[in-house]
């Protein structure tokens, strides 16, 4: 498949993050938010990367200029899907308000365009069921910060085609990208793998066994993990790791993965990690404190 023009569907975290690396990929690249003021923040946190990549010697200005040139904020859905060969979705992760975005992709996107998801684990089958074509629907999950991290999860349903898988891995290969390809079940591989270490890790913070820090630290240096997992959970956000953890509680229908109380009392008392400055740690002062 030869891309040379990509919408991403949503300007927040994730998909300033994607829109980022598809400009960088040397791809025309429009990326449409519903607020224009998230649209304006995701625009605007995308030149600071760039910037503070000039200002480390890790970017040039020529660089930056061309990048730039790839890319453009569009405040309305059919412009930023003309003409484009990939369009990849980062909505908040409700299935209702996906399913509702892939029916207007389906409408108003190219017959030809591959329509990506990046949920954190609703069922990318239920999303493309609501597309008259589910073969050109696939799951493309990419890591916070996407301009950092190496790893893409393509998640495969039942009716998608393989050459759309194909086409994904090559997409993810010319974004810098390693891919790995999952069955389309709750929680994929990465999600499910990382809430369930997080959930036992607060469980022991609950317990007593250690103090935060030194759980993190059991399994940096005793694993090797580049980050403990409670850090990581103040670092996802602590509202999202706990509905991972109900998602697949009621998908597998198995108790054992319901959030610990303490992350349901850290959730509803609205500390939900570094993005309101308290969370497992204390955030306030721009660095990690136990609390
Ligand atoms: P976010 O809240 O930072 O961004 C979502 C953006 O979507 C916001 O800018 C919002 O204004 C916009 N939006 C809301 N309704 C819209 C609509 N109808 N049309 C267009 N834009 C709309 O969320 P995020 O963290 O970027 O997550 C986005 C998706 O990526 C979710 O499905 C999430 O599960 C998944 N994800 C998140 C992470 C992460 O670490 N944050 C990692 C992997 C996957």
């Amino acid at each position: 498949m030869d891309v040379r023009s990509v919408a991403v569907i949503g300007a927040g975290t994730m998909g300033a993050g994607i829109a980022q690396v598809c400009a960088q990929t040397g791809w025309n690249t429009r990326l449409y938010d519903a607020f224009p003021e998230s649209l304006t923040k995701g625009m605007v946190a995308i030149e600071a990367f760039w910037d503070k990549g000039i200002e480390r010697g890790k970017t040039t200005s020529t660089q930056k200029a061309e990048w730039s040139e790839n890319l453009r904020g569009v405040n309305d859905l059919a412009e930023a899907v003309e003409g484009a060969d990939l369009v990849i979705e980062a909505v908040p992760e409700s299935m209702q308000l996906k399913q509702d975005i892939f029916a207007k992709l389906e409408r108003l996107a190219p017959s030809h365009a591959m329509l990506a998801t990046n949920t954190s684990g609703l069922s990318i089958s239920e999303i493309a069921q609501s597309t008259g074509c589910p073969e050109r629907v696939i799951g493309m999950h990419f890591f916070n910060p996407v301009p950092l991290m190496s790893l893409l999860e393509l998640v495969r349903h039942d009716t998608v085609s393989e050459e759309t898988i194909a086409a994904a891995q090559s997409i993810g290969s010319a974004m810098g990208k390693t891919t790995i390809v999952v069955r389309d079940v709750p929680g994929f591989a990465t999600s499910r793998l990382g809430v369930v270490l997080g959930n036992e890790a607060i469980r022991m913070l609950a317990d007593g066994v250690a103090s935060a820090s030194d759980i993190d630290t059991a399994m940096r240096l005793g694993y090797r993990h580049p980050m403990g997992p409670l850090e990581l959970s103040d670092l996802v956000g602590l509202d999202v790791r706990r509905d991972i953890l109900n998602n697949l509680a009621d998908a597998f229908d198995d108790e054992s993965y319901r959030p610990h109380p303490l992350l349901d009392r850290l959730v509803e008392a609205g500390d939900l990690g570094k993005k309101t400055g308290e969370g497992i740690y204390d955030w306030t002062s721009g660095k990690k404190v136990e609390r």
